[in-house]
């Protein structure tokens, strides 16, 4: 057994790395810095069609050392069937002592088969990774409804994590080191697939936005009371370029889709700016959104757990001031 780090090289819509991949370069780097001789390599399932080189030049200045694909056409769109035993054949086969995947719908997916079919742990949705005195990986996870942090060790080989998105920097290695490109084979024939791609159909408008990536978050809660009232949260939001946001409270009430939900049981996002509008604050909801740059909160109780975060504090009616600012804007836009 090596001491190496696997990450599992989850491919975006544009045919490039997605951002959580070079986030884990980050976090590997840290860890291979703390064990001896260990590797770090990225394992992509994808269908190429034999061209990797600006994945390749994607993971250059992040620190990778190898890069593994298994390129085939059943590969040109994500299914457990056809992923997962490619994915797992990899690991068996350079078995490292580590593997990191993305917690994003696919790796949520993909890590707990793997993880089966390997016999080992997996430590789910970590957002802290370190290596204790053992040389073993430290998983780190809220629990306890993000009440406490649980540091989880893995006594199988290999140790697994998913590592929640936009939690880690990306982090540019001073060496230019080369990646190695490996081709590996896998025989997909004996595999049934029982699932068929016939349409991709667009999620809601509303639904269509990247929170990952948006820089500009306004985000509505229960506070919102309706549909119409979360519907200022979408004005504002539109007004000055960002994406709409919602906590679960609002989500529950049926007046802003799942899809936008932040927090634990959503998504993390990390924006210049978070406005968040009839959010308490609870640790649920802050744990996906607290590292925002700045957080201005606007909230008509001033003991609202929000505020403790908060950088700005508007104690008002949203009723009041959402509705003056987006006119404010109007007018300055002419
Ligand atoms: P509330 O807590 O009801 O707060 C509404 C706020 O609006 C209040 O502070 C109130 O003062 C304010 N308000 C009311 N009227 C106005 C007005 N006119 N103007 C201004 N302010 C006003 N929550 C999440 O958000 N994301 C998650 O991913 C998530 N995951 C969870 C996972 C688990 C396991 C559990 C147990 C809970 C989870 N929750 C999550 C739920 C979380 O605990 C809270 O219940 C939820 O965040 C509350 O949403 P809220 O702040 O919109 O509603």
């Amino acid at each position: 057994m090596s001491n190496n780090i696997f990450i599992y090289g989850e491919i975006s819509e544009n045919g490039l790395f997605a951002d959580v991949v070079i986030e884990l370069l980050g976090v590997a780097n840290n860890l291979a810095a703390k064990l001896e001789n260990a590797k770090i390599t990225v394992v992509s399932p994808y269908d190429f069609k034999g061209d990797f080189s600006k994945n390749i030049e994607q993971l250059k200045e992040y620190g990778c050392d190898q890069l593994i694909v298994v390129d085939d056409t059943c590969l040109s769109y994500y299914t457990t069937e056809f992923f997962a035993p490619a994915v797992t054949a990899v690991i068996k086969e350079f078995a490292p002592s580590i593997v990191l995947i993305g917690a994003t719908v696919q790796g949520r997916d993909l890590a707990p088969k793997i993880s089966t079919a390997l016999g080992t742990g997996l430590t789910a949705d970590c957002t802290g990774l370190d290596i204790n005195e053992k040389g073993q990986l430290a998983a780190t996870r809220p629990t306890f409804g993000g009440n406490l942090m649980a540091t989880i060790l893995c006594s199988n080989m290999p140790q697994m994590a998913t590592v929640r998105p936009n939690v880690f920097p990306k982090i540019k290695e001073e060496k230019n080191i080369q990646t190695e490109l490996i081709k590996f084979n896998f025989d997909f024939s004996q595999i049934k697939n029982r699932v068929e791609l016939c349409e991709i159909i667009p999620l809601p408008k509303l639904a269509d936005v990247n929170l990952a990536d948006a820089q500009i978050i306004v985000a509505g809660g229960r506070g919102m009371k309706t549909a119409d009232g979360f519907q200022l949260i979408e004005k504002l939001a539109k007004l000055i370029g960002g994406s709409p946001a919602a906590s679960r409270g609002a989500v529950d009430m049926k007046i802003a889709p799942s899809t936008i939900q932040v927090g634990q049981t959503g998504k993390t996002v990390a924006p210049k700016i978070y406005i968040a509008c009839g959010i308490s604050g609870a640790i649920q909801h802050t744990v996906g959104m607290s590292s925002a740059d700045v957080i201005i909160a606007i909230n008509n109780n001033p003991k609202a757990k929000i505020f403790e975060i908060a950088d700005y504090a508007i104690v008002e009616d949203a009723f009041e001031i959402l509705p003056k600012w987006i006119e404010l804007i109007e007018k300055s836009n002419g």
